[in-house]
């Protein structure tokens, strides 16, 4: 799992930071993260908003919020991204676009829906944001972010905000030694994470 951190600006920490407030709406179930997305565009082209999306007032100068999703918000144990994804037309123009999400694109889902990272290359979402890996093996292994890079996605890592991604997942915390990305005690528990 590659951690390269690539060039992320003042804008990317700004949505990031976002996306974590939104992760914090997320219903915490002991099977599954809480995770926070929003899809941004920075390009002048008009396109499809989600009908509950909000631009921040203070957002980075010409930059709106196409939509936003946090773990579970829709039916289904949906995802942050998924969701996101999900509010928009299909078929909707994101070239331009970035994905912040608070934690890596899940590659693999147990429930055997479509992952995070194959729906983010569908839409051709050219571009990630993330803060924090997907640990090593508390549910499934994560290769989202390398997928998404052999594809020709731009993903970022931000370091940094670890600890503010983490806190929406408190009730996953006694599973870690540190609570962040170490080695999980105990990785038996079946999910959809
Ligand atoms: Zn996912």
């Amino acid at each position: 799992m590659s951690t390269t951190t690539n060039a992320a600006d003042a804008a990317d920490r700004y949505w990031l930071r976002h996306a974590i407030t939104i992760a914090h709406r997320s219903a915490p179930v002991p099977s599954a993260y809480c995770v926070g997305a929003v899809l941004v565009s920075r390009t002048s082209t008009i396109l499809p908003r989600a009908s509950d999306a909000i631009t921040p007032p203070d957002a980075p100068t010409n930059q709106i919020v196409l939509a936003t999703g946090f773990s579970r918000e829709l039916p289904g144990n949906t995802h942050a991204e998924e969701v996101c994804l999900l509010k928009l037309p299909v078929g909707t123009d994101l070239a331009g676009c970035t994905m912040y999400t608070t934690m890596e694109p899940c590659s693999t889902r147990l429930s055997g829906r479509p992952s995070c990272t194959g729906r983010v290359l569908d839409a051709k979402v050219p571009r990630v944001v993330m803060g924090i890996v997907e640990p090593a093996d508390l549910f499934v292994k994560c290769t989202g972010a390398d997928t998404l890079r052999e594809r020709g996605v731009e993903v970022v890592h931000i370091q940094g905000l670890e600890e503010e991604c983490w806190a929406p997942n408190r009730h996953l915390r006694e599973r870690y030694d540190d609570g962040r990305n170490g080695a999980p005690r105990d990785s038996g528990a079946a999910a959809d994470a």
